[in-house]
């Protein structure tokens, strides 16, 4: 074996593949996604170059990957980078990986019937990925996204920096406190809405995230509770309220919005069919 080789992408992906098979339920997809980013290539350079050698350094870090992969760590945190509509979102252990899940949430946002220069606020932002993607796609909307850990402010406004976005406004604040006297056309969140009692959090990559971006009091409903309650003083006559929750509690979502006086209340699916956001129209 040569200096500058040691061995193939497609022993080095099948060689992965067998590190992680006990470990990671997407075994497959983790070797993969780490073997690209290590080539700093894109996926289709693997499936045409197979043959092709790893330098000696490709393959040492490559297998360093592989070991936080294998204790656990997830992909994302390992790489610094997630992708969410089709852009790069920076992430960390401040806060949640972005989920394909609520892109739903993004995609549902955009269809709403509003004003060209709309004013949306996005609570409990984390990554920024809702605010951000929003923005990208609506340069028009007027966007302000909040979240209460510095961290997590810190870090929307790195991918805010990356993405070019420099419109959309990111405070640190408690909910709404940072905009007590504003009004918006849209409010949307991807708040902590897991029971703090639910056994998944000991399981895979939510291990890695912290309790605040996940969990919330009252069986998860705490937090989405507080945001519909509160964002009555904060719509616009006509306003929309867009909320994502489990899968299991939109029927309960549903009834706090109609109680709270929405009208129009609904809920969407996501891609994997599971119910995933809750919609209502403020009507004062
Ligand atoms: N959907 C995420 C999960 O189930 C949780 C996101 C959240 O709490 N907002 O892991």
């Amino acid at each position: 074996m040569s200096q500058s080789s040691y061995s193939t992408i497609a022993e080095a992906q099948q060689w992965a593949f067998s590190q992680l098979a006990s470990t990671s339920e997407s075994a497959h997809v983790d070797a993969e996604a780490l073997l690209l980013y290590c080539l700093n290539k894109p996926r289709s350079f693997i499936y045409t170059w197979p043959e092709r050698a790893l330098t000696v350094e490709q393959f040492k870090h490559f297998q360093q990957m592989i070991k936080k992969r294998q204790q656990g760590k997830p992909v994302a945190h390992i790489i610094g980078e997630r992708e969410f509509w089709s852009l790069p979102f920076i992430v960390n252990e401040s806060t949640l990986i972005p989920r394909p899940d609520t892109e739903i949430l993004v995609e549902t946002a955009l269809n709403l019937a509003m004003r060209f220069n709309a004013r949306v606020l996005d609570l409990g932002t984390g990554t920024g990925a809702i605010a951000l993607s929003l923005a990208h796609e609506k340069p028009k909307w007027r966007i302000t996204a909040i979240d209460k850990v510095a961290e997590a402010v810190e870090l929307a406004k790195a991918n805010r920096a990356n993405l070019k976005l420099d419109h959309v406004e990111v405070l640190q604040s408690d909910w709404f406190q940072a905009v007590k006297d504003r009004d918006f056309d849209l409010i949307v969140s991807n708040p902590p809405y897991i029971d703090e009692q639910d056994e998944h959090l000991n399981m895979g990559d939510v291990r890695f995230e912290p309790q605040s971006a996940l969990t919330a009091a009252d069986e998860g409903y705490a937090d989405i509770f507080h945001i519909a309650d509160k964002a009555r003083e904060h719509l616009l006559p006509g306003g929309y309220l867009l909320l994502e929750h489990g899968y299991q509690q939109a029927l309960k979502v549903r009834q706090k919005l109609v109680d709270l006086g929405y009208q129009n209340v609904a809920t969407v699916r996501d891609f994997g069919s599971n119910d995933r956001c809750t919609i209502g129209t403020w009507v004062s």
